[in-house]
C-alpha cells in the first residue's frame, strides 16, 4: 500500500488540526491500515512521529433498481459510515437513493455500514412521470423519462412517443396545479390532452 504524502491530524504543539507533510513513514496493518511515521505540521512546524489507525473500508451489499429491473452490486464504505434511507448514494455514473435498509436481520431506518445486510436503492438519475391523455373519446395511461429535476409546466407540450400532449393540471403530493411548474420527481400524475401537430393559423 502506498505510503500517503500528506495526513490530516492534530497538530500537538499548535493544536491545529491541518494537513501533515509525511516525512518518512510505511503502512501496514491487516484488519486495518495502520500508519506509522514522522509528520510535520503545515501551520507550525512541529515534527512527530506518529501510528495513525484507520478500518479498512468494507463491500456493503446492494440492490440496485432502476424501471423494472434490479441487479445485485455492491459499494465500497467505511464501516463505521452511517447509511439512511433517504441518502443518496454516488455511482460510477449517476446516483442513487436508498429506499429500505436491512440490518442484522432487520428492516431499519438508518444503520452502521457494517451491520447492514443489504441496502435497497434505487438510480435516481431518471424518473418516470406518469401521464393521464384525454384523447377525446378516452383516456389513456402514459408515462415518460425524465430527470428528477427536469420542470414540468401547466400549458406546456410534452412528446409522449407518438402523441403529442398539452398539459393541463399536474398532481402533486397534497394538492393539484393548474398554472406554474414542478419539477418531475414531484409528480404524481400529471394530466393532458393530445394535440394534433398540424395547427390552422
Ligand atoms: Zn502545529
Amino acid at each position: 500500500m502506498a505510503t500517503p504524502s500528506a495526513l490530516v491530524l492534530k497538530c500537538e504543539s499548535c493544536g491545529k488540526e491541518v494537513p501533515h507533510r509525511v516525512l518518512r513513514g510505511r503502512v501496514g496493518g491487516k484488519g486495518e491500515i495502520v500508519f506509522e511515521g514522522v509528520v510535520k505540521c503545515s501551520a507550525c512546524g512541529f515534527m512527530r512521529s506518529v501510528v495513525t489507525r484507520e478500518a479498512k473500508p468494507i463491500e456493503v451489499p446492494m440492490v440496485l433498481s432502476w424501471m423494472d429491473r434490479s441487479t445485485r452490486t455492491t459499494i465500497e464504505m467505511g464501516p463505521t459510515e452511517r447509511v439512511a434511507v433517504g441518502d443518496a448514494i454516488p455511482l460510477s455514473e449517476g446516483r442513487a437513493v436508498v429506499t429500505a435498509l436491512d440490518s442484522k436481520g432487520r428492516r431499519v431506518q438508518e444503520s452502521l455500514a457494517s451491520d447492514i445486510d443489504t441496502i435497497w436503492a434505487k438510480r435516481a438519475d431518471k424518473v418516470w412521470v406518469s401521464f393521464s391523455v384525454n384523447m377525446g373519446n378516452r383516456t389513456v395511461a402514459r408515462r415518460v423519462l425524465a430527470a428528477p429535476d427536469e420542470e414540468f409546466v401547466v400549458g406546456d407540450i410534452v412528446d409522449l412517443g407518438r402523441d403529442r400532449v398539452v398539459v393541463h393540471r399536474i398532481r402533486i403530493a397534497h394538492r393539484t396545479l393548474r398554472e406554474g411548474s414542478v419539477p418531475a420527481a414531484d409528480i404524481v400524475r400529471a394530466y393532458g390532452r393530445v394535440v394534433r401537430e398540424r395547427t390552422s393559423r
